[in-house]
């Protein structure tokens, strides 16, 4: 938490990390880059450090947010690609500049143009976004079962039957719910 905005949902997919900048999409939206500087704190989490984003810079990143939304929830339900989410999705992957850099230890980390600008950082997530969408990557596109979030998730669970997009907040709330349920329907029973 900062300064008073909700905390970021970190998972390690970066492109629904990024959908995941808005939570409960069905029930009470919560916007978690609600601020440009809130978006430069997460593309800072997420390895992806900018100088600086104005208004219009939030905009275009919340553009790029809801096609890869609605591009990953017409794949999870086998529909097909929005044309405008396709759009909005390459026009981001190719006005980005950025390297992929090899370090020392081995591991993939994004270089950003100099100075580094959000378009840029809005190209590796556009462009991780299109990794999953044209199924390069070991895993299912899904959507959240909870009703008020049907958030889409990357399912790369062995089984591939992972049911929410977050267990620490949609699966445990969940859980929650249905063990409230079972007691209504069996008051009194020990569990
Ligand atoms: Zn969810």
């Amino acid at each position: 938490m900062s300064a008073g905005f909700p905390d970021f949902r970190l998972g390690n997919v970066l492109a629904t990390s990024f959908t995941a900048t808005l939570t409960e999409r069905r029930g009470d939206a919560v916007e978690r880059i609600p601020t440009p500087q809130r978006l430069v704190d997460w593309l800072t989490v997420n390895g992806l450090a900018v100088e600086s984003c104005t208004p219009a810079q939030l905009e275009l990143a919340r553009e790029l947010r809801e096609a890869i939304h609605a591009a990953a929830t017409a794949t999870a339900v086998h529909d097909a690609l929005p044309a405008s989410a396709v759009d909005v999705i390459n026009d981001r992957s190719a006005q980005g500049r950025a390297a992929a850099i090899l370090t020392a230890e081995g591991n993939r980390r994004w270089r950003l143009s100099s100075p580094s600008r959000v378009e840029d950082a809005l190209g590796v997530i556009a462009a991780d976004a299109i990794s999953i969408l044209a199924g390069e990557r070991d895993g299912r596109l899904a959507l959240c079962a909870s009703p008020t979030c049907r958030a889409a998730f990357f399912d790369t669970s062995r089984s591939r039957t992972r049911r929410w997009c977050d267990m620490n907040t949609c699966g445990n709330r969940q859980k929650k719910a249905r063990f409230y349920a079972n007691q209504r329907r069996n008051p009194g029973t020990a569990r």
